[in-house]
């Protein structure tokens, strides 16, 4: 019976958190509708749909594996389970789980299992303990090498009586999270690096929507490396949706500060800038933060010292979701995500140019405003800021 043509298969899609959300629950599950719904449109035209406190989307016509990457990489979902759905009674429930068992010997080499039961239709005539143990019984007398463990099982067969019956083995996480775009909009300072991409990530997991800003040193900087950065927003846009990401050369600016300013300034000079321009921009578009991948102590412009000079360039707060993360960490999400691979590229963003041997990893705001009155900061931003090329990234284009 399990695989048989006749025979429905479902997606069960589960999602936590946003059911705590009170009065904002409907808002919050329809959001995650739409957004599963976009996220399989390529797929085909596939039903997806609420019911019971869950979402379930039908898959008997689709690709199973292709259809779970896409619903795991939507943030909200918690987990998703590939499920059997057929006509409630006691025979057929015995039927496919044992069928169903027996896929998970093959595939994952399971020893030991346990059922667990739901009864949502109380009219059905066991109950959920009853249902369990005979189900059990079922299985253990049709297959001899399995036995029974409550504690920990290698496989646990579900099985759930409601409109339909339901049976199931594995669940497969999602990342969890809020649905994209409502928790409002913030900036993300977006390098070629390893660590931004996985701070943007973070955020945007927590449902706060992202666009992008870029810094670079063209002609300095190569095309390979604006390229890499327009990657690195394409891998974060097939969670994001589509990303507006900000161009800006900095060149004049670095240059500004290399005439006019001591060298060893020129780091935490640039970053006050970024910072300015930054905020303008996200001011302009309305986002209510800005986003970096600073993590304490991993480069001179990541001391205590560094991050209070660059912060008070700005009213605006900045979140810093990876300040206490170990590189290896980071690292990891990195990989997790899709990133990883792209941010080692080994192009240069436009720290590089400039860079001076020995930067202040202590720098005094009194020193730095000093040296800032040598420049004509306001002109420096306003050219950059009308020189800035937009370009929106939309994923696998
Ligand atoms: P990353 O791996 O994200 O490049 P990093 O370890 O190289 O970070 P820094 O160079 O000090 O660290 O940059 C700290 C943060 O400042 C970055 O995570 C990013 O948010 C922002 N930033 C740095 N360079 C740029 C840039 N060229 N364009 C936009 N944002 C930048
Ligand atoms: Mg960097």
């Amino acid at each position: 019976m399990v695989g048989d043509d006749n025979m429905e298969k479902v997606l069960i899609i589960r999602y936590g958190e946003i059911s705590l959300k009170g009065l904002n629950r409907p808002y919050f599950e329809n959001t995650l509708l739409k957004h599963i719904r976009k996220a399989v449109k390529e797929i085909g035209k596939i039903r997806v749909y609420k019911a019971h406190g869950r979402i379930y989307m039908d898959l008997e016509d689709y690709d199973e594996e292709e259809a779970i990457k896409a619903v795991t990489n939507v943030f909200g979902v918690v987990s998703v389970s590939v499920a059997y759905v057929f006509e409630a009674n006691m025979d057929s429930i015995y039927e496919v789980a044992l069928e169903h068992i027996q896929q998970c010997i093959e595939q994952d080499g399971i020893e030991s299992f346990k059922v667990e039961s739901k009864r949502a239709d109380k009219k059905f005539p066991v109950k959920s303990p009853e249902i369990s143990r005979l189900v059990g019984g079922y299985i253990l007398k049709n297959v001899e090498e399995l036995r029974v463990d409550v504690h920990n099982p290698d496989g646990i067969i579900h099985v759930e009586v409601r409109d339909k019956a339901y049976v199931y083995s594995r669940k497969i996480p999602g990342f969890g999270g809020m649905p994209y775009g409502t928790s409002g909009k913030a900036m993300l300072l977006l390098s070629g690096g390893i660590d931004s991409p996985v701070a943007g990530w973070l955020v945007a997991k927590r449902g706060v929507e992202i666009e992008a800003i870029h810094y670079h040193s063209y002609p300095f900087t190569s095309d390979r490396a604006k390229e890499k950065v327009i990657e690195l927003a394409r891998i974060l846009s097939r969670y994001c949706g589509r990303i507006r990401l900000h161009c800006i050369n900095l060149l004049n600016i670095q240059k500004a500060i290399n005439e006019n300013c001591p060298p060893e300034e020129m780091t935490i000079l640039s970053r006050r800038f970024m910072m300015d321009i930054a905020e303008r921009v996200a001011n302009d578009r309305k986002c209510k933060a800005l986003v970096t991948g600073e993590s304490i102590g991993q480069v001179a412009s990541q001391t205590l010292e560094s991050i209070n000079v660059t912060n008070s360039k700005v009213n605006m707060p900045i979140f810093r979701p990876l300040i206490a993360m170990d590189k290896m960490d980071i690292v990891t999400i990195s990989n997790k995500i899709d990133t990883y691979e792209t941010s080692i590229l080994p192009f240069e963003d436009c720290c590089t140019v400039f860079l001076p041997d020995r930067p202040v990893t202590k720098p005094r705001l009194e020193k730095i405003l000093e040296s800032e009155k040598l420049l004509n900061v306001k002109e420096l931003i306003n050219q950059a800021i009308d020189d800035m090329e937009v370009i929106i990234v939309k994923a696998d284009e």
